[in-house]
């Protein structure tokens, strides 16, 4: 469970395929209280808040490429790449979708590629699309570049 500030976070988690809640709009209350029941780990920035929930993860950086690195570093068995299983934007589960023909493909999906195959990704909740290639490269290198303080 990310907390209020650590949204950006929450949508490279995400990324990677974890099941992470954003706690916009709660209560610091209300954050421990649904931390407790769906099971989730706590990360947040707030030092008070990580004292006063069980197993919280604090952090310190200001900026996703080092918050990326704490995340590494707090769970260093974590599988860290890249996996269409989570919506980025509601935390849906996604699930394969081919489109039917006559369906218009999001902006952004290459036509050519999805009628030679590539496979597509829907989130059943808020409908967002994701392929093979479409997290931009700054994602793709600041994951990678989280990957490494625990390889050198
Ligand atoms: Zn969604």
């Amino acid at each position: 469970m990310a907390d209020e500030m650590l949204g950006r976070l929450a949508r490279y988690l995400r990324f990677m395929g974890f099941d992470t809640a954003y706690a916009r709009g709660w209560t610091d209350h209300e954050v421990r209280a649904r931390a407790h029941l769906e099971g989730r780990i706590l990360l947040t920035r707030d030092r008070t808040l990580a004292r006063q929930t069980p197993g919280a993860v604090g952090l310190c950086s200001t900026d996703i490429g080092g918050q990326l690195v704490e995340i590494r570093r707090a769970f260093p068995t974590i599988p860290w790449e890249l996996r269409p299983d989570r919506c980025t934007l509601c935390n849906g589960v996604l699930s394969r979708w081919v489109p039917s023909p006559a369906e218009p493909l999001p902006r952004g999906a290459p036509r050519e590629l999805v009628e030679r195959g590539l496979t597509l990704y829907r989130c059943p909740d808020c409908l967002h699309v994701y392929w093979q290639g479409s997290h931009s490269e700054k994602v793709r290198n600041l994951i990678a570049h989280a990957a490494q303080p625990l390889e050198a």
